[in-house]
């Protein structure tokens, strides 16, 4: 039966997006209106429509001439050595080679044109992978532990787990109009690969004694995103059996669907509902969606490796290991991501994965074919081994192709990092985000340094700066990083940073990392 939306009864009450959602469902786009406009052009695109384009994971690119983003789900950031191919190929074909690792283990392409979107489509779809609510007011891409299934440091597995929830919401229009984006995360790797207390919603490894026996299972997290007004996820009192998770996922996205807010597109994201109810009134109203659940048992998290996972590691399976390699800033190129693919089909288990730290890994390579993996001319560049601080840096978009961007981040990133790469040495990594603009999407708020851009007034006129916070972290004691005064002029941005690490180096006490400093 179709779905009623009742937040409709009174139109007076919902945003400028509402009204647009209701004329038509973001999913209209799909098949319809992008096939239409891929034949006339550009300049036939309505305003409203091109809102509708992110249910097709589809964005207008910066500056307004013609082109276009797109983002790929790539769920738990598994993908196979075809699926990289064709990724590979869209992107010679039509996005100019360029291919971008988003912090949501997504693929994203620049510089496509309205005319070549639906071969796109049918190339993905070819393959099983879907651009389809990558962005949108929908549930975008399953965050998940890249190891899923080979990871020494999970629980259980989880593909199968985020399979199912993705089959169940993918082009599901009972939930293709929620108040906005919603992001999910399934992992049962006790270091937290899945960022849980950054979700709407999570499942993080637990597990209880239940009829005298002890059951692996999962918590639920709920209400977590970034942005100007950053909230931690609340953990709720239940426990959750696998075979419950997709219930409770519908029941969560059920209760922000119905219950979310509507009126102000900026205080519409589920933090916001759960901030106003708290942990124990969105639990009793989840129960009576879905019926009563066991009571939290034990945690099973034990800290958090902010989903880095460089170097050579061997895998639960006897004899083969894992190799990640750093993407620096998550760019790579079309030509290397079939490397990789040819490098896995070779040596490998015909998987890549993606992570939430924009870089990938290799899996699958027994022992005696690691020393050949390690010989590979790509890894020159993208290294199992790389510098430190290039190996922790993640970066947005930024002002190259984000509309929404103050300020440009990725190429920015790089030449910091390497100008602290050049001029300091440490024994630890410090993790540095760099965002364009409030909404975070380099996830600002949990690197040990947070960047982010604005603009200053010099003698020069407005120049690029950069915010500084420092010290947030996931896991236990998970905390948001806190703003340090003042903005520094992107151009002074390295040696101004080398002297913060500089003064930690010098001041820092035995055992103290950089978020305890
Ligand atoms: Fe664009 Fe802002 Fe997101 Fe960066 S954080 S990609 S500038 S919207």
């Amino acid at each position: 039966m179709a779905y009623k939306p009742i937040w409709a009864e009174d139109p007076t009450k919902l945003n400028k997006m509402e009204l647009i959602k209701l004329q038509k469902d973001g999913l209209d786009v799909i098949r319809t209106m992008i096939e239409t406009y891929a034949r006339e052009g550009y300049d036939a695109i309505e305003e409203d429509d091109m809102q509708r384009f992110k249910w097709a994971g589809v964005y207008e690119q910066k500056p307004k001439d013609g082109h276009f983003m797109m983002r790929v789900r790539i769920n738990s950031g598994l993908l196979t050595t075809d699926q990289a191919r064709t990724l590979a190929e869209i992107a010679r074909d039509y996005g100019r080679g360029l291919i971008d690792i988003t912090t949501r283990q997504a693929i994203q392409f620049h510089w496509l044109r309205i005319e070549h979107i639906p071969d796109i489509f049918y190339r993905l779809e070819d393959v099983g992978l879907y651009s389809y609510e990558a962005c949108g007011d929908c549930p975008r891409t399953i965050v998940g532990n890249p190891l899923a299934g080979i990871d020494k440091d999970e629980l259980m597995d989880t593909t199968a787990l985020v399979h199912q929830v993705n089959g169940f919401f993918l082009l599901n229009r009972d939930f293709s109009n929620l108040p906005r984006k919603y992001k999910m995360s399934i992992s049962s790797n006790i270091y937290n690969s899945g960022h849980a207390e950054i979700q709407c919603l999570a499942f993080t490894p637990a597990s209880k004694m239940l009829n005298g026996e002890e059951v692996l299972g999962f918590h639920v997290w709920v209400g977590g995103g970034l942005s100007a007004k950053p909230h931690l996820a609340q953990q709720l009192d239940l426990f959750v059996r696998p075979d419950d998770v997709l219930k409770v996922a519908v029941g969560v996205t059920t209760i922000y669907r119905d219950e979310g807010y509507r009126a102000k597109r900026h205080h519409a994201r589920l933090k916001f509902l759960v901030a106003d109810w708290g942990a124990e009134r969105f639990k009793e109203k989840l129960f009576e969606l879905i019926g009563e659940m066991p009571s939290r048992g034990d945690d099973k998290i034990v800290g958090w490796k902010a989903a880095y996972f460089d170097g050579v590691h061997p895998q639960k399976q006897e004899g083969l290991n894992y190799i990640g390699l750093n993407v620096p800033v998550g760019r790579m190129n079309a030509r290397e991501l079939t490397e990789l693919a040819r490098i896995s089909d070779e040596y490998g288990d015909q998987l890549l994965r993606t992570t939430v730290s924009q870089n990938i890994i290799l899996s699958g390579v027994a022992d005696a074919n690691v020393p050949k993996v390690l010989a590979e001319p790509l890894l020159e560049r993208l290294s199992p081994y790389p510098n430190r601080f290039m190996s922790r840096t993640v970066s947005c978009t930024g002002s190259e192709f984000c509309n929404l961007a103050i300020v440009e981040t990725k190429e920015r990133a790089v030449q910091v990092a390497q100008y602290l790469d050049a001029h300091i040495e440490l024994d630890e990594e410090i993790r540095i985000h760099f965002i364009g603009c409030p909404n975070a999407c380099g996830q600002k708020h949990i690197a040990d340094i947070g960047l982010q851009g604005t603009l200053i007034q010099t003698p020069k006129g407005m120049e690029e700066a950069f915010e500084i916070a420092i010290g947030g972290i996931l896991g236990p004691g998970a905390k948001f990083n806190e703003p340090l005064k003042g903005r520094v002029k992107a151009d002074d941005l390295g040696p101004v940073l080398a002297q913060l690490i500089l003064f930690y180096k010098e001041y820092r006490c035995d055992e103290e990392t950089f978020h305890q400093f």
